[in-house]
């Protein structure tokens, strides 16, 4: 580092002997050192012979001069860079795999287990903040006669599709849409009423109509239809958030029992369901 070691260094000024020393800018450590009587340290990074290194510098007094100790740390600057470099690897792919464990892989949804997670926090906060929490349960109609018409493919395309339109409607942030499993799909709606889920679940009707997805076995029409529960939580009523879930189910089941493309209403005093406003024909 200090170039021509057959000189000898003793007698000569440290700029000259060192040719780094300037770039190294030392002088004024070496000057405070010397006025204060107290050692100092630090690391410093220099281009040697076009690599770069590192140095840990300790200057110490000595007299009514200072010692200056280079030590070279590239190796060790290395292995922690590597170590860096692998612990943000890591968490990136952390990150990643857990993505994917909340992800439904058709649709990119949230997925069952997310939804589970997400459900028991929007209860346990909807209780403690005394915020009303909206449930809307979606199921595809009659998508095993789709199924068996159109092949597994479309059908997996079509899941695509409901998955588009239903998160292209959500507005708030804070709402979440799950694909609960098959062709079912829920949506979570933290401080919203009964009738916020309502409103929502008519302009799912209409994004889904404008969308036109064909279903040529539906027996109303020749498009796809959905059939929708939606619950709002009740403390008095839902012991649990799975309950306040099947409150949300049974909504749906009177939809479906109705005759699909439906919406069910829990209401306290009971389920009333709505027919669409839309024809299915188009
Ligand atoms: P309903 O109107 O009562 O809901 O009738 P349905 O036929 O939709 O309901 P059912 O539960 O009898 O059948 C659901 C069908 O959904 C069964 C299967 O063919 C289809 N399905 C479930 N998951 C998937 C999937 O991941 N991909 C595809 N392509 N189809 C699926
Ligand atoms: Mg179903
Ligand atoms: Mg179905």
């Amino acid at each position: 580092l200090a170039g021509n070691a057959e000189e000898p260094a003793q007698g000569r000024l440290a700029h000259e002997a060192f040719p780094h020393w300037r770039q190294l800018g030392l002088d004024a450590d070496c000057l405070a050192v010397v006025q204060a009587r107290s050692p100092r340290e630090r690391e410093l990074e220099l281009t040697h012979d076009g690599a770069r290194r590192w140095f840990k510098v300790f200057i110490g007094p000595l007299l009514d001069g200072c010692v200056v100790r280079l030590t070279d740390v590239t190796a060790i600057k290395d292995k922690e860079q590597v170590l860096h470099d692998n612990a943000r690897r890591l968490q990136a792919d952390n990150e990643q795999l857990r993505q994917l464990a909340w992800r439904d892989g058709l649709t990119g949804l949230l997925n069952r287990r997310a939804l589970d997670v997400i459900l028991e926090r929007e209860v346990a906060r909807s209780l403690r903040l005394s915020e009303p929490l909206a449930l809307v349960m979606c199921d595809i109609d009659h998508f095993k006669a789709f199924n068996d018409f159109y092949g597994h493919l479309i059908g997996d395309d079509c899941l695509r599709e409901v998955g588009q339109v239903l998160s292209g409607v959500i507005q708030r942030a804070t709402d979440m849409v799950a694909r609960y499993g098959g062709e079912e799909f829920t949506l979570v709606l933290p401080n919203t009423v009964l009738n916020g889920g309502l409103d929502l679940v008519q302009r799912i009707q209409h994004a889904l109509h404008e969308r036109g997805l064909p279903d040529a076995t539906s027996p109303e029409g020749k498009l796809l239809t959905l059939s929708f529960g939606v619950a709002e939580f009740d403390p008095r009523r839902d012991a649990s958030a799975h309950a306040f879930l099947e409150r949300a189910d049974s909504a749906l089941y009177r939809a479906k029992h109705q005759g699909r493309n439906r919406v069910g209403l829990a209401y306290p005093q009971g389920i009333q369901v709505l027919e669409s406003q839309l024809s299915p024909a188009g």
